[in-house]
């Protein structure tokens, strides 16, 4: 079986402005290294679907989905960009790129579910960790790996699906829509304090949350990993593992200030699919998050990638 790549040239489109950081180079920029390294031959590539409301629905509240849907087709109509916060911005096609975002991440899942796919990685923007169920922030619109674990629990029937979230920024959005759901254990690392400046006091004991100084080095994160994370992983037994899969904790990243490097996302990568092997019969599915810099996001994802192909 193979390793899924789910992507849609709809999420190049989305586009916050000059100079932005979560710009679509960063998808060209990862393609051009999956061909350069020849690592592309390994994946099968399936083209991203539109969620449904009723996907997003699933963990944010309808009354959000209708809004941001009302203000991102009042965008699309003038053409122009608006802002949501001072980071945030909706240009045109944004609503078509965040559904595609959030599609990838629930066709990802049905497909590893169906077994036509081993495990899946969704190349696709505007990431998701940041939103809330009723807020959009920190370049994100849609809680793609919210939207996917809620789906394979609520739609598919699984009883217990963990989140693993290695982004430099704490995912407070999937936090605030997963905490006290005890079907998920979301377990996390990220440097502290950083935007958003939350999770160093966990909302719920489903949250396993790991806050981290800056400089903190790749083998420092191994071994709270392998202290913490491994241990609550191993007790919970996930049917399903989705990992919001941030590359902005790289050393070369200017956003954090963590030194990790694409050997250290080998080794997360190894120790999530252990798991997975263990209790899920391999089912993992993986969402870009952050990841800015654009050689050390490309090496770094091939690298995450690698592991999940097995090549
Ligand atoms: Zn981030």
């Amino acid at each position: 079986m193979a390793t899924g790549y789910f992507s849609h040239p709809d999420c190049r489109r989305h586009d916050m402005g000059p100079g932005h950081p979560e710009c679509p180079e960063r998808l060209a920029a990862i393609e051009d290294h999956l061909i350069a390294t020849g690592l592309d031959v390994a994946l099968q590539r399936r083209e991203a679907p539109l969620a449904d409301l009723r996907d997003l629905e699933r963990a944010h509240h309808a009354a959000y989905v209708a809004n941001l849907k009302d203000f991102m087709e009042q965008v699309a109509a003038s053409g122009e960009r608006r802002a949501v916060d001072m980071d945030t911005v909706v240009g045109p096609h944004t609503w078509t790129a965040a559904l595609r975002a959030a599609g990838a991440a629930v066709a990802a899942t049905d497909a590893v579910i169906d077994g036509e796919l081993e495990n899946a990685f969704c190349a696709v923007r505007p990431p998701g960790h940041h939103a809330t169920r009723s807020q959009a922030m920190g370049f994100c619109f849609f809680n793609n790996v919210a939207v996917a674990a809620r789906h394979a629990l609520d739609v598919r029937g699984l009883q217990r699906v963990a989140v693993v979230d290695f982004d430099v920024h704490h995912g407070n959005g999937t936090e605030d829509i997963l905490a006290g759901d005890d079907r998920v254990l979301m377990v996390s690392f990220f440097q502290h304090p950083l935007y958003p400046y939350s999770g160093d006091q966990p909302s719920a004991g489903n949250m396993c949350n790991l806050p981290v100084p800056a400089y903190t080095k790749g083998m420092d994160v191994r071994e709270l990993i392998e202290m913490i994370w491994m241990p609550r992983l191993e007790r919970f037994r996930p049917q399903m593992i989705f990992v919001s899969a941030g590359f902005d904790a790289h050393r070369d990243d200017d956003l954090g200030q963590l030194g990790l490097v694409e050997a250290d996302y080998e080794w997360i990568t190894r120790r999530v699919m252990d798991v997975a092997e263990r209790h899920a019969k391999g089912r993992v599915v993986s969402c870009l998050e952050g990841g800015y810099h654009l050689g050390a996001l490309a090496r770094s994802v091939a690298a995450h990638l690698r592991v999940l192909a097995g090549v």
